[in-house]
This record gives C-alpha cells, structure tokens and sequence, in this order.
C-alpha cells in the first residue's frame, strides 16, 4: 500500500479550482499542465439538476514531495477554500472513510 496519500471528500468541493492553481504556482507548471484537474459532473437527481465537482489527479502529481521537505502539507490542501481534502498516511486516511459516502482515496507509489 502506498505511504501517503489525498483523500478527497467531494461532497464539499465547490469546483473553484484554487487546488490547481495552487498545484501550478507550487512547481511551475505551464497553462495546461497541472497536477490536480477538477471537473464537473451534472446530473438529475429527484427531480432538480445536481452538479458535483470531483477533483482527480494526474501523473503530473507527486504528492509535492520536494515542498513537503518545508511544509508538512501539499499546495492543494493548504489552499483548498472548503478544507475538503486531507493528507497523510494511507493507512490512516484508508481507516478514516469507514462507511463514508463520496469520498475519493488517491494514493502514491513514489518511484511507480
Ligand atoms: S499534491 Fe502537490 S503535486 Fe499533487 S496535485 Fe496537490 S499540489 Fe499538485
Ligand atoms: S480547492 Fe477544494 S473546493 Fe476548490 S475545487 Fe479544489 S478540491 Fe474543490
């Protein structure tokens, strides 16, 4: 199992992308290259359009490695405006979601 990894819950998310902006100022990423991309889903759900945003990550990420010799936290979760997504060991995040619905687990094999 990886070492660490982002647990998202999208329920919270809001779609307004300063993940990736934050993930693109962190390493200096060009317009259309980013480590996080949020998108939209629109649906119908009893009768009223719902829409959800679910952030997903590319090969682009690499959990911030070098910045979390400075900081604790990935650039994402530090500038996430609903505090929605968390950082940490697998197996503690893994633990957290329990039962929980509409969360997403990404993890991380440095190296892979
Ligand atoms: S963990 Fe770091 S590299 Fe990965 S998406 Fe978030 S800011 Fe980008
Ligand atoms: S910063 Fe947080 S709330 Fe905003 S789009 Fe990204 S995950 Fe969603």
């Amino acid at each position: 199992m990886a070492n660490y990894s982002l647990l998202i819950d999208y329920d919270y998310c809001t779609g307004c992308h300063s993940c990736e902006i934050a993930c693109q100022q962190e390493h200096g990423y060009p317009a259309g290259t980013n480590g996080i991309v949020v998108r939209e889903y629109e649906y119908e759900a009893g009768g009223r359009v719902r829409i959800d945003y679910l952030p997903f990550f590319t090969p682009h990420c690499d959990l911030c490695k070098d910045r979390r010799t400075r900081e604790p936290i990935p650039a994402c979760v530090k500038h996430c405006q609903a505090a929605c997504m968390e950082f940490g060991p697998t197996k503690q995040l893994a633990a957290k979601m329990g039962d929980r619905n509409r969360l997403v687990l990404f993890t991380h094999n440095p190296g892979r």
